[in-house]
């Protein structure tokens, strides 16, 4: 009793944003750890027994949950929030477009005779109605249909959220369509998850394993810029669009490379430090912070988990982050790309698979057995990698991504598999091994002679690549900051479950000719490695060289959203997914059209915000100086003669151009927004903002920014990039 009021004093205290140096006995974050989550341990104390061993078996098989034992979880879950002061339920979704929704809805019941009685039903936990026809489906419903509704994901905690005044239970849900279409990001991620661990069981029976589950495991390192609240506040393009449309590059860049890894300033580390105790609270398990590589740029890393949770995590942490940060006076700012000419953010997604006891099927082994089954992992891989490169740039395809992608401080939009410096030695012997010359390298023999025990913590790093294997995970890199880890990890593991099933079903194969298993495993591997080689890549991705030889070996190279998004829609990529159960031909189609919608509306936001910044801040100011320039001039005149102010009249010249440049360009701009097709077809809409909206951006930005080192620093009308980049 004494710890709960302990902790709720606590909870309190930083609800409003004081730090805790006030209270004299801070609580450990052992403690604080998982405070607002209904999770396993809560639930085994609060539930009766079988109800509580129900739940379990159905987290692992992901079994439906039926109306009684929901009845009953519902009032435990019900009880356990209202005692902890919460007043509302919402079930809590990932719809195909944004990041999370919510809709709140009120214990309270009235009752007849004028009073309430409050209630949360079985029924209420298992569904929930938002009013789906303001989410897009991408056509998968119509809006005389619009009905969709919202589940509970048993395999995910339901947690609190704390509000100012009061606090609510959020319940994480999938959301699907009346005609069982998935509406959202999470409920694929499932089914994916399924897909994966059926395949990968299929081959761990052939090494003689009775693993029953495999799930995959994801850490992602999240980064992100904090920028002081009030400047933000005075940057529309940043309160709007989430990066600056207008900048001049500050004359202190990155370029001194101080930042990295530096002393966390003061004030950063206070938010760091009340945000961390925020996401304790919510079983967040976050463990690394530091500086990133540009100025204002910072990373934080939770322990890694199974990959519904981590997603779940990761969108949380991320809402958890900006609301933090608001009572810091800081904004959060999740952009792929706040500034120009400063690096991006992006977000690590570690992934890797595990089986039910928790061995990491992608660890190298101590035997040459472990080391056979963990090649067969590694080449299902590549092999996914290899056939699937486009699927996985359409993931994480976003206007906002593009700015990082390709641009040389990201990875390149090329998809190559990068294995780390020692591993890719032993790769390319098992290749070579095919070849008679090569034979002696006698650690080739698969499950028979020494294959040497694989370092465990290649530390080799190769930042360029865009999928690197470090020491006994991947890290995809291409993600960006900003987006939902559902889709990546949904098309990875549907790539990676269709090609550990086409091992399995070549090991098979060849066992029912060659009696040695061994035999059977090393001529598959070294198969399908010589076969996907040519994904494989540890040089410098940045270099043109790369560029030419990935064309050469037949990598896509999908540069933008336009060029990206068709790839989920290839008959290659419908039989796909079919064959795994994760997506239908009509949910692609969705997944294909909500992309391209999100896109063309973020870029007809940035292009009419742009447009309006452009004509009545920038404009106006810069009429202003001219103004100020030619009326000393003038005055001057009347004093000195003419031909001693030869610089200042230049000066004006230089102005009057500038801004000549600028109104020509904010002319084209406009006449471009004007002119957009209109027409149903996402594609060809998408294709024109890529082709002439961007480009006429670009120009109005270059004008733009022409004009704010021309100005009297006092008349431009918002931030710059010094002030915006230094937190004091
Ligand atoms: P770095 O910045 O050097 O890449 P970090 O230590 O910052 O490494 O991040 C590594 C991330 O990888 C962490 O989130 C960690 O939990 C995660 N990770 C480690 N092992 C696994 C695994 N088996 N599966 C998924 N993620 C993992
Ligand atoms: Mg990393």
């Amino acid at each position: 009793m004494h710890k709960s009021s302990t902790r709720s004093d606590y909870a309190s205290q930083t609800v409003n944003g004081t730090t805790r140096n006030g209270s004299a006995n801070p609580p450990q974050p052992s403690e604080l750890f998982g405070l607002n989550v209904f999770s396993l341990s809560v639930m085994r104390q609060v539930l009766p027994k079988p109800v509580y061993k129900h739940l379990v078996a159905i987290q692992e098989t992901n079994a439906a949950l039926d109306p009684a034992t929901a009845d009953v979880v519902a009032a435990a879950m019900k009880d356990w929030a209202m005692a902890r002061g919460a007043t509302h339920y919402s079930h809590w979704f990932h719809p195909l477009h944004g990041l999370t929704a919510e809709k709140h809805q009120s214990f309270l019941i009235p009752t007849q005779d004028g009073g309430v009685i409050t209630e949360f039903t079985g029924a209420n936990l298992l569904q929930g109605e938002p009013d789906a026809s303001s989410f897009p489906s991408g056509g998968t419903r119509s809006t005389f249909e619009a009905r969709g509704y919202t589940g509970w994901d048993p395999t995910s905690p339901a947690f609190l959220v704390e509000g100012r005044y009061g606090k609510t239970l959020y319940i994480p849900s999938v959301f699907l369509g009346f005609n069982g279409h998935a509406l959202d990001k999470k409920a694929p991620l499932l089914r994916s998850i399924d897909a994966i661990s059926k395949q990968a069981i299929r081959v761990l029976r052939l090494f003689g394993h009775d693993a029953t589950q495999v799930v995959t495991t994801v850490g992602c390192e999240q980064e992100y810029f904090l920028v002081d609240r009030e400047l933000y506040l005075k940057r529309p393009d940043l309160m709007t669009c989430g990066r600056t449309l207008y900048g001049a590059r500050p004359p202190k860049g990155q370029e001194m490379e101080d930042h990295y890894f530096g002393s966390i300033p003061e004030r950063v580390l206070a938010y760091m430090e009340d945000l961390e105790v925020e996401l304790y609270k919510l079983g967040i398990p976050v463990t690394t912070r530091h500086n990133e590589v540009a100025p204002g740029q910072f990373e934080f890393a939770p322990v890694f988990e199974r990959a519904n949770i981590a997603t779940d995590h990761n969108m949380l942490m991320m809402s958890v982050m900006r609301r933090v940060a608001a009572r810091h006076d800081l904004a959060c700012l999740m952009h792929e790309k706040p500034f120009a000419g400063i690096n991006g953010s992006g977000k690590h997604n570690n992934w890797s698979m595990a089986d039910d006891r928790g061995n990491n099927l992608l660890e190298p082994g101590n035997t040459p057995q472990e080391n056979a089954q963990f090649l067969v992992f590694l080449t299902a891989v590549v092999r996914a990698l290899h056939l699937h490169s486009d699927l996985m740039r359409a993931s994480i395809a976003s206007a906002a991504n593009d700015h990082r992608l390709g641009a040389n401080e990201a990875p390149p939009a090329i998809i190559s598999v990068y294995s780390g410096d020692t591993l890719t030695e032993v790769v390319e012997a098992i290749i070579d091994g095919q070849s008679a010359k090569a034979k002696e390298k006698t650690f080739l023999n698969i499950g028979v002679s020494n294959l040497p025990p694989l370092p465990l913590h290649d530390s080799d790093r190769n930042r360029t690549s865009p999928f690197a294997f470090t020491a006994n995970k991947f890290e995809f890199r291409a993600v960006g900051s900003g987006q939902n880890i559902a889709r990546p990890n949904m098309v990875l593991n549907t790539i990676v479950a269709e090609s550990l099933g086409y091992m399995a079903d070549g090991i098979e194969t060849t066992l029912k000719t060659e009696t040695d298993f061994n035999a059977a495993v090393r001529s598959v591997v070294q198969r399908e490695l010589t076969a996907h080689r040519a994904v494989l890549f540890g040089g410098d991705g940045y270099s043109a060289e790369w560029h030419k030889e990935a064309e050469r070996r037949g990598l896509p190279n999908l540069r933008t959203v336009v060029d990206a998004i068709p790839a989920f829609i290839t008959p290659r990529a419908i039989a796909l997914f079919a064959s795994q159960s994760v997506l239908t031909d009509a949910e692609l189609h969705s997944h294909y059209h909500v992309k391209l919608d999100t896109y063309i509306k973020m870029l007809s936001i940035e292009a009419g915000l742009m447009s309006s910044m452009g004509a009545t801040q920038i404009l106006p100011a810069a009429l202003e100086y001219q103004s100020r320039v030619a009326t000393a001039v003038h005055r001057t005149e009347d004093v000195l003669p003419s031909t001693t102010l030869i610089g200042q009249r230049k000066l004006l010249e230089l102005v009057a151009a500038a801004i000549e440049r600028f109104i020509a360009r904010l002319q084209h701009l406009d006449r471009a927004r004007a002119a957009v097709p209109e027409t149903d077809d996402h594609r060809i809409v998408a294709t024109y903002f890529r082709d002439f909206i961007i480009p006429a951006m670009q120009e109005l930005r270059a004008a733009g920014d022409e004009l704010e080192v021309l100005l009297d620093d006092d008349l431009w009308p918002m931030p710059k990039y010094r002030q915006l980049l230094h937190l004091s």
